[in-house]
């Protein structure tokens, strides 16, 4: 029987970057709403004691979210530190100690790839599995046959129940809107199939480019570090049908249904780009060929999206910060009264980020004599709130055992098998200049009215 919650946290990778940004905010935030008030065990290689490792997690609460004394009190006596290299049996048994009394800990593994299976095996070969739940952070594996080898050192140790793959995109609001959204007003429900939708377009725009994190984008490029997860993922929240029952974990088996019906991409799905100036970035190669843009060409088997592109676009050193999903309605097929042309394409924009709207192109007749219209956007805003950090969310989440929002071991390697022809091909490299929509080849994917560029924030 799964335990009801976790009694411990432990998070590998306690000295890293991941740490610093997302993981104590969250941490803390929980400690502030009140849902956490176990014990918070970091462990990572850096020989700190206790003290250095409080002042480390002040300065990053400091520097992400503001530095709150009340909130950092509670929080400060919940940590725990443990020094230790993962590749030795004495780190997990200092761990082990670390955990006294707890039973179920939750380990959090932010930690490089390649070290996710030595964490796994040192906490298995320590006694420290039974009743206890993992959190993997992406990527999950570089590639279909990579992803199941993973999945098989994680099922050694853990029931696919007590795993979760954390893709933070899905504990974000507005993508839980979209399900929402689509479920709640049978509306739009009813016309949410080919017969009335054109085409998709996702695009995620970065203006920034890779941060000073070269090394770690070499390893990953575009399609390896968004498109996997966060764009096939978002596809499968806008196109999986309706669960039949009222169930968490049938909202998994239809996201997971969604993602096995993507057409394995050809190369001519893809066209991947590189801004100018990469190759010069710190812990990059002079000739490296990892895409900084990709934008792909994705069609589901399905007869409710037979013939539906879903045209996505991802890439850094664009001219926005924004992520937007536009779903485009067929056009209706004759002019109306006064009007020669059809009239536009009726649309709804998703707006994700940096701010969150909802927008429905339709069009209005306009004021006059004329039976001619033109097309306004009805928009909702939502306001920002206290909306919680996905991180705060998902691991309150897996700390009670709630595997709704994350990744199931079919979805990730349905996603991985869509992609897996064009990732072993090696298919054109264009460079584009940044600040620009990226290479113009990537308009020969689309139709000729072109990509739909979200603006940016005034
Ligand atoms: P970092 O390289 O910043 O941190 C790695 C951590 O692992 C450090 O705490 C390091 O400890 C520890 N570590 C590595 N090897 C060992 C070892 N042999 N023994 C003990 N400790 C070890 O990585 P990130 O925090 O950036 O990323 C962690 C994971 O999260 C990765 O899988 C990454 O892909 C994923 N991720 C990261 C994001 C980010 O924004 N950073 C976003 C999304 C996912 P020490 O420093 O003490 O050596």
């Amino acid at each position: 029987m799964p335990v009801e919650q976790s009694d411990a946290i432990v998070f590998f990778g306690a000295s890293g970057d991941l740490a610093y940004k997302k993981i104590f905010p969250a941490l803390q935030a929980m400690v502030r709403r009140g849902r956490l008030d176990r014990p918070v065990i970091g462990i990572a290689r850096r020989d700190w004691n206790l003290e250095q490792f409080r002042a480390r997690v002040r300065d990053g609460l400091a520097h992400q979210v503001g530095f709150d004394a009340q909130a950092f009190a509670k929080f400060s006596r919940l940590l725990r530190y443990v020094c230790g290299d993962y590749r030795e049996a004495a780190t997990f048994e200092r761990l082990r100690k670390e955990l006294g009394a707890a039973a179920s800990p939750l380990y959090y593994l932010a930690v490089p790839p390649s070290m996710f299976a030595t964490v796994v095996e040192g906490l298995t070969k320590a006694g420290c599995v039974k009743d206890a739940r993992v959190v993997i952070e992406k990527p999950f594996g570089r590639d279909l046959s990579s992803a199941q080898a993973l999945n098989r050192t994680l099922h050694a140790s853990f029931p696919e129940h007590a795993i979760f793959r954390i893709d933070h995109y899905l504990g974000k609001e507005p993508v839980q809107n979209l399900l929402y959204f689509r479920f709640a007003n049978p509306l739009f429900e009813g016309v949410w199939n080919s017969r009335h939708i054109e085409r998709v377009q996702i695009t995620m725009a970065e203006r920034f480019g890779v941060a000073g994190r070269g090394r770690f984008y070499e390893e990953a490029g575009a399609i390896r570090d968004v498109v996997q997860n966060h764009m096939l993922m978002m596809i499968a929240c806008l196109t999986m049908s309706e669960p039949t029952v009222n169930d968490r974990e049938a909202i998994r088996e239809a996201r997971a249904s969604a993602l096995k019906t993507i057409r394995p991409l050809k190369p001519s799905d893809v066209v991947r780009g590189q801004f100018r100036g990469y190759r010069q970035e710190h812990g990059v190669a002079l000739d490296s060929q990892v895409e900084t843009f990709a934008a792909l060409r994705v069609y589901l088997d399905s007869d409710r999206w037979t013939d539906v592109p879903f045209h996505v676009r991802v890439g850094k050193c664009l001219p926005v910060t924004a992520t937007e999903v536009l779903i485009e309605f067929k056009r209706p097929s004759c002019p109306i009264l006064d009007e020669h042309e059809p009239p536009l394409a009726d649309y709804i924009r998703f707006r994700l980020g940096p701010e969150v709207v909802i927008a429905l192109g339709a069009k209005f007749k306009r004021p006059g004599e004329a039976m001619v219209g033109e097309r306004t956007e009805l928009v909702a805003r939502h306001g920002s709130g206290d909306d919680m950090d996905p991180y705060e969310r998902l691991l309150g989440d897996a700390m009670r055992g709630d595997a709704m929002l994350f990744a199931r071991e079919d979805a990730v390697e349905a996603a991985w098998r869509a992609l897996d022809p064009i990732l072993r091909t090696a298919t054109p490299l264009y460079e584009y200049e940044p600040n620009t929509w990226g290479p113009r080849e990537a308009d020969g994917l689309i139709g000729s009215d072109g990509w739909h560029n979200p603006e940016g924030t005034l």
